[in-house]
């Protein structure tokens, strides 16, 4: 069985992440290692990575991985803003590596008033520059594929191929699946035929082997929709069966995945992460 986590809070402590993760029965978790919605970070002291790391063990909580901020976009055509994200990026490497955490997943930006190719070039330039900037961090960086909203790079394999090619520092660089942003960008995933040709063609383009996580997201939107708006597992547009192919797909055995669904509680007052965990491990075997 793959390990199944969520995304957690970092409010009051990075500990306090692994600790809500613990409670909802995650094998994993993710978490900011800053607000992501500012540019701004306070520093990270030796005395919030002890605790981290002494949570992870305590818990038994592994594969913990950060998600960058919302704000960086390397493919801006935007000068300031791109040397901005160039920057913020590299510092949640460094942030990441304090915590001891291996992957920073991120969104490959969007290319707003110039082109898909223009952006693409862009967001590979700019990785290279961060790998070479934080070449002792021990932290790697994760493209996600995206839904594809408004100008959003990465939503097919092709894109994040292009950029994957381009690169000429690639030891510290995968990719993170999320089952929402593929659907809504049109790969069938809730059928059998259409997830065996999505999963044929990311290995074409991207190679399994570059799949270092995996969120896992139902779609409040439709197929091919391009917007992406998450929902628990089972109640969207992707549905049970689409899952179930997933977590019983051996390719996928080693790749820890995450929930990235809406917090707070069912109906019957239970925690959506301890509902849509159970949800998931129903479906293995
Ligand atoms: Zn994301
Ligand atoms: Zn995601």
């Amino acid at each position: 069985m793959p390990k199944l986590g969520s995304h957690m809070s970092i409010a009051g402590g990075y500990y306090k992440a692994v600790e809500a993760a613990a409670v909802a029965g995650c094998d994993c978790v993710q978490l900011f290692t800053k607000n992501s919605n500012q540019w701004a970070a306070k520093p990270i002291t030796p005395q919030d990575a002890e605790a981290f790391a002494g949570a992870l063990h305590q818990h038994r909580v592994s594969d913990p991985i950060s998600h960058a901020s919302y704000l960086i976009n390397l493919a801006s055509p935007n000068p300031d803003l791109r040397e901005k994200s160039c920057g913020a990026l590299a510092t949640e490497l460094h942030r990441a590596g304090q915590l001891g955490i291996r992957w920073v997943i991120f969104h490959p930006g969007a290319f707003t008033e110039s082109t898909a190719e223009e952006g693409l070039d862009k967001i590979a330039a700019a990785m290279d520059g961060i790998l070479i900037d934080t070449a002792e961090c021990g932290a790697g960086l994760l493209l996600e594929n995206t839904a594809g909203q408004g100008t959003n790079l990465g939503w097919n394999f092709a894109q994040l191929a292009a950029i994957l090619d381009q690169l000429g520092h690639r030891e510290r660089v995968g990719v993170c699946f999320d089952t929402c942003h593929a659907f809504a960008a049109g790969y069938d995933l809730s059928q059998p035929a259409g997830y065996d040709e999505m999963w044929s063609e990311f290995d074409e383009q991207v190679g399994l082997d570059r799949l270092q996580a995996i969120h896992l997201n139902d779609s409040k939107k439709g197929l091919g929709s391009r917007v992406d708006r998450h929902e628990h597992i089972g109640l969207g547009a992707i549905g049970l069966e689409g899952f179930r192919r997933l977590l019983n797909d051996s390719r996928l055995d080693r790749v820890p995945m995450y929930l990235e669904t809406e917090k707070g509680h069912n109906e019957a007052g239970e925690d959506w992460d301890v509902v849509n965990l159970r949800t998931l491990r129903d479906l293995v075997g």
